[in-house]
Formats: structure tokens, C-alpha cells, sequence
């Protein structure tokens, strides 16, 4: 039997190496399934949560960062089997392949069968916020996404990825229905930041999908 079969809190992780993770704590420090959110920094900290959110920032650096401090291996063993969601450069690390990738490439920790493109929209200053129907996660009032320097994903690269959301209209040279958002069994991914929101509907989303697979295994 699983340890942590039969729970109804789970503790979770927010990885805290670089990016927005302070702004995930506060979302999730906020819901009722949560019994304790606590930024990740090292191994004993990743091997005591149950799930984990890999914010957004700058990819290159939190890849650097994560094997320098020797938690990139262990990054790739967690998300194989713990519920791990990654928003912006959170979803460029979970991605298998990534383009527009840094000169010379980068490490990522893979495991969601996705291709990514870096840097879609272009820079800063092509940020942008919109609306995205996901009835299925959040109920049918749509979500306010804010895309920063955000990536898209280009490919689903396996039957098991599902998409969740697309774009609705056309932002700059990319199309609308570009896809934004996908879940592959405990993996989850948005190219979007919804801890810069006070809407924390997604963040109970994936903490009750995190529960739902420790309850399922
Ligand atoms: N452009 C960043 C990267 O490639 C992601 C930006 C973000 O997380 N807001 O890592």
C-alpha cells in the first residue's frame, strides 16, 4: 500500500531555483487540500512532496541552476511517477523537446511528449493577456492567462498528451487554436502564468488531479 494512499491534503512543492515561485506558495497556501506548500531547493526537500509546480522564469537558467545543484536527475525521477505541473519555463522543462532552444541547446527534464517553441510571441514587451474557455478544468467562466516571453507547444508527440487549451484568436503571427495547455496523465502543462492571477481555480485543479492519482496507485 502506498503511503500516502487514502489522503485527502497533499504537501507541495513549488521548484525555487529561479522564477515565480513565491507567487505559486501564496496561491496554494490558500486552498483547503494543501497541508503545506514549501519552495524546493534541494533533494531532501523534492523527495518530501507529494506534487510539484516548476514556475515560470527563464528556462536556460533554472536548467543551469538545477544541475549545478545536482537536482536535475533527480527532477527526471520524480516527474515519471509524482503529479508535477509546469507553467512557462515550468512547461518548457517538462517538454521532451524544445526549439528555439539556447545556442549549443539546454538540459530539460522531459517526460511531457510535447515539442515546445521558446520565445513565441517575441520579447517582453509582445506580453500579453486573453481569455481561454477550459470547461472541463475550471468550470465555463473562461480564464484570465497572462503570456510572458511565453512558449507554445508546437507538436503532441504521443496519444496520451490531451490538450487543454488553446488560443482563441490570432495573437500577433501566431493562429488561434494554438495550443496553450495539455495534461498527460499526472503531468500537467500551461504556457501561461496563473499564480500573477487571484483566480486560483487551476491551482485547485491540479492539486485535485494530484490527489486523484495518489489515490489511484
Ligand atoms: N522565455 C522563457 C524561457 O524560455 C519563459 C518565460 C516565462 O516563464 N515567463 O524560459
Amino acid at each position: 500500500m502506498s503511503p500516502i494512499e487514502n489522503k485527502t491534503t497533499l504537501k507541495l512543492g513549488v521548484l525555487a531555483l529561479q522564477g515565480a515561485f513565491l507567487e505559486h506558495i501564496h496561491m496554494l497556501d490558500n486552498l483547503p487540500t494543501v497541508s503545506e506548500a514549501i519552495p524546493v531547493r534541494n533533494l531532501e526537500q523534492l523527495q518530501s512532496v507529494d506534487a510539484l509546480i516548476i514556475p515560470g522564469g527563464e528556462s536556460t537558467s533554472m536548467a543551469l541552476i538545477a544541475e549545478r545543484c545536482g537536482l536535475l536527475e533527480p527532477l527526471r525521477e520524480f516527474v515519471k511517477t509524482k503529479p508535477t505541473w509546469g507553467t512557462c519555463a515550468g512547461m518548457i522543462m517538462l517538454a521532451n523537446e524544445a526549439t528555439s532552444a539556447k545556442k549549443g541547446g539546454q538540459q530539460l527534464i522531459g517526460g511531457l511528449a510535447i515539442r515546445v517553441n521558446r520565445n513565441q510571441f517575441g520579447t517582453q514587451k509582445e506580453s500579453f493577456d486573453t481569455k481561454l474557455h477550459m470547461p472541463k478544468l475550471v468550470g465555463e467562466t473562461p480564464f484570465h492567462a497572462i503570456f510572458i516571453r511565453a512558449p507554445i507547444i508546437t507538436d503532441v508527440l504521443s496519444d496520451d498528451v490531451k490538450v487543454v487549451a488553446r488560443l482563441e484568436q490570432k495573437v500577433g503571427q501566431t493562429e488561434a487554436e494554438t495550443i496553450v495547455a495539455v495534461r498527460q496523465g499526472h503531468l500537467f502543462a500551461t504556457a501561461f502564468h496563473p499564480e500573477l492571477t487571484y483566480d486560483n481555480r487551476l491551482h485547485s485543479y491540479f492539486v485535485d488531479m494530484a490527489l486523484e492519482c495518489h489515490s489511484n496507485n
